[in-house]
C-alpha cells in the first residue's frame, strides 16, 4: 500500500477502497484465462460497444466464440467490421437454441428482454449466464466508480473521467458511455482507477453476482423504460444495485435534490456523500455563490468557478458536483477539478450549441431521450425557446413535459409516434394563452422548416426531443446528425 501512495500526490485520508484492490491482484490475473477453449455464445452483438468488446476480449483468450444476434450482417455490419480477423462464427438474423444448450457460457447484451426463452433454455441446461460488465467487475484489479442514474450518466462519466486524467493517476472510462473496457484489462493496473457509466439494465445483473462499485454516483431517478420493467419499483430496483452490494469502505453519492434518491439513505452499507445545487451539505458537494465546495470529515475544498462553466443548466451543475465528490474521493484536488469542469464543453447531441445565425441559436440535445431531460433543457434558456419533439413512445408520462412546454416555449413542433400524444397534453395545459403555438410534421426536416419561419434573433431553436428515437431513426445519434446538418446548411442571409 506505501508503495502505491508514494506513487499518487496526496490522496485524501478516506481511500481506503485501493487495499482490497491490491490484495485481489494476482487472483485476478490467474483468473482471466479462465475461458481457453471454453464454447461462448455472445447473445446480441449490438452497435453499442458491449458486445463487441466481450466477443473480441473472449477470442483473444482463447474461447471457441458464436456470437448471434435478432439483426442480420448488413444492420451489424459497423460491429462486424471491428471483429474482422478474428475466429468467430456468426449466427444472425434470429437465435438458434442449440447455441444455448451446448455451450459453457453464454453472455448476454443487457438490451436482451429479461424473459427471454434462449436465457430460460441456457438456465435449464445449466449453461451459465453472464454479461460483459459482470465480466469487467470480476477482473477488474483497479477501484471502479460506477455511475447510473435516469439522465446524466454520459455527461457525469465524462467530467469525472476528465477530471481524474488531470491528476497522476491513470484513469479509464468505459462503459455504456460506449466503450467496453475488457479489451484494456491485461493494462489496467491496482493503482489505476476506472470510471464506468452503468445503465439500469447492466445493473440487473449486479444481483446476482452481488457486487456493486467502490464509488458510485446516481444522479436522479424518474420514470425510464416502462416498456422494459413492470412497474417504477421493479426499475429502481435494478438502479439501486449500484449501492445495495457496497459494503462498509464504500461511497455512495447520492443527489440530495432528488426525493427518490433521498429515500436511500437506510439502503446504503458504506459512507453516503449528498450533494446538492440548492443548499449546504455536511459530507458531500454544495454552491455557494460562485464556489463549489466539496466537503468531508469537516475538511472543505473550495473552487470559484461555477461563473465558469460553460455546459448550461442547474441538471449540468448537479453532474459537476458528483463528478467532483467522485474525483475528490479518488485523489483529484482543486486545480484538476478546477481545469477540467471550466473547460468541458459538453457531449454531443446533449444540449449541444450548433450554430448561431442570424441572432438564432440552435442546440442539438438529440440524447434528450426522457421528458425529464428535456425539461432540464427548456429551462435552461432564458431566451425564448423553438422545441422540436416527439418520437419513439417508452411509456412515459408527459404531463410535467408538457406543463413546461406550456409555460416556458414559444413554440412547439411534434414529430413521431408521441406527437399527438404530447399536443392533446399541451393544449390542455395552455388553456386560454396564446403561447405556445403547436405544430404536429412528419418529418424532421419538415419540422426543422417550420421551426426556422417562427425564429426571431435572440430565439432558440431546440431540438430536444423527450423521446427515444427508433421510430423515425436508427439512433439518436443519427437524429442530432441530421438536425446539426440542416443547422449548418442555413445560409446566413437568407435564414433559411
Ligand atoms: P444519460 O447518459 O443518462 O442518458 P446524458 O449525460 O447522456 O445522460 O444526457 C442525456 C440528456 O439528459 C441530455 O439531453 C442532457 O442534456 C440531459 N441531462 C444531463 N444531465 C441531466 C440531469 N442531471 N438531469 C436531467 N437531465 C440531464
Amino acid at each position: 500500500m506505501a508503495l502505491f501512495l508514494r506513487g499518487v500526490r496526496k490522496l485524501p485520508k478516506d481511500c481506503l477502497i485501493f487495499i482490497e484492490s491490491l490484495e485481489n491482484a494476482d487472483k485476478i490475473h490467474a483468473m482471466q484465462y479462465e475461458f481457453k477453449d471454453k464454447n461462448i455464445t455472445v447473445m446480441g452483438l449490438g452497435l453499442f460497444g458491449g458486445g463487441v468488446g466481450v466477443a473480441q476480449f473472449l477470442a483473444k483468450q482463447g474461447a471457441r466464440v458464436t456470437v448471434t444476434d435478432l439483426r442480420n450482417a448488413t444492420e451489424l455490419s459497423s460491429s462486424i467490421k471491428q471483429l474482422e480477423g478474428l475466429p468467430i462464427s456468426y449466427k444472425l438474423g434470429g437465435h438458434s437454441e442449440e447455441d444455448f444448450i451446448n455451450g459453457d457460457m453464454v453472455v448476454v447484451n443487457p438490451a436482451v428482454p429479461k424473459n427471454s426463452k434462449f436465457i430460460e433454455i441456457a438456465r435449464n441446461n445449466r449453461v451459465q449466464v453472464d454479461t460483459e460488465i459482470n465480466i469487467f467487475f470480476k477482473l477488474c484489479p483497479a477501484p471502479i466508480i460506477g455511475i447510473t442514474g435516469s439522465n446524466g450518466k454520459s455527461t457525469t462519466t465524462a467530467l469525472t473521467g476528465n477530471i481524474l486524467q488531470e491528476t497522476s493517476r491513470r484513469t479509464w472510462v468505459g462503459g455504456n458511455i460506449g466503450k467496453s473496457l475488457l479489451s484494456d484489462l491485461e493494462e489496467i493496473k491496482p493503482s489505476d482507477i476506472v470510471v464506468l457509466e452503468l445503465s439500469s439494465f447492466q445493473l440487473e445483473e449486479f444481483n446476482s453476482t452481488k457486487k456493486s462499485p467502490h464509488i458510485s454516483i446516481v444522479t436522479n431517478i424518474s420514470p425510464n423504460h416502462l416498456d422494459r420493467y413492470a412497474d417504477m419499483d421493479e426499475y429502481i430496483q435494478a438502479k439501486k444495485n449500484i449501492i445495495l452490494h457496497q459494503d462498509s469502505g464504500d461511497y455512495a453519492i447520492l443527489n440530495y435534490d432528488d426525493p427518490e434518491l433521498k429515500r436511500w439513505k437506510n439502503d446504503c452499507k458504506g459512507h453516503i456523500l449528498w450533494y446538492s445545487a440548492k443548499q449546504t451539505m455536511t459530507d458531500g458537494a454544495f454552491v455557494k455563490g460562485n464556489d463549489i465546495v466539496v466537503s468531508l470529515n469537516g475538511q472543505s475544498m473550495v473552487i470559484p468557478c461555477v461563473s465558469r462553466i460553460k455546459i448550461p443548466g442547474i441538471h449540468n451543475l448537479q453532474n459537476v458536483l458528483a463528478a467532483s465528490c467522485a474525483a475528490y474521493l479518488a485523489g483529484a484536488r482543486e486545480e484538476h477539478i478546477e481545469k477540467a469542469i471550466t473547460a468541458f464543453t459538453g457531449l454531443e447531441h446533449r444540449l449541444e450549441f450548433v450554430r448561431e445565425v442570424n441572432g438564432v441559436r440552435y442546440y442539438n440535445d438529440s440524447k434528450a431521450t426522457t421528458p425529464e431531460s428535456s425539461i432540464a433543457a427548456i429551462t435552461a434558456f432564458q431566451a425564448q425557446v423553438i422545441l422540436i419533439a416527439g418520437g419513439y413512445d417508452k411509456g412515459s408520462s408527459f404531463e410535467e413535459f408538457a406543463e413546461t412546454c406550456a409555460r416556458n416555449t414559444k413554440a412547439v413542433v411534434l414529430i413521431g409516434k408521441t406527437a399527438g400524444k404530447i399536443q392533446e397534453l399541451i393544449l390542455e395545459k395552455k388553456v386560454k394563452k396564446a403561447t405556445p403555438l403547436i405544430y404536429t410534421q412528419k418529418t424532421l426536416e419538415e419540422a426543422f422548416r417550420q421551426a426556422n419561419t417562427m425564429a426571431k434573433s435572440g430565439d432558440v431553436v431546440l431540438l430536444s426531443p423527450a423521446c427515444a428515437s427508433y421510430d423515425m431513426f436508427l439512433n439518436y445519434e443519427e437524429r442530432g446528425r441530421k438536425f446539426k446538418d440542416m443547422v449548418q446548411a442555413i445560409r446566413a442571409s437568407s435564414g433559411l
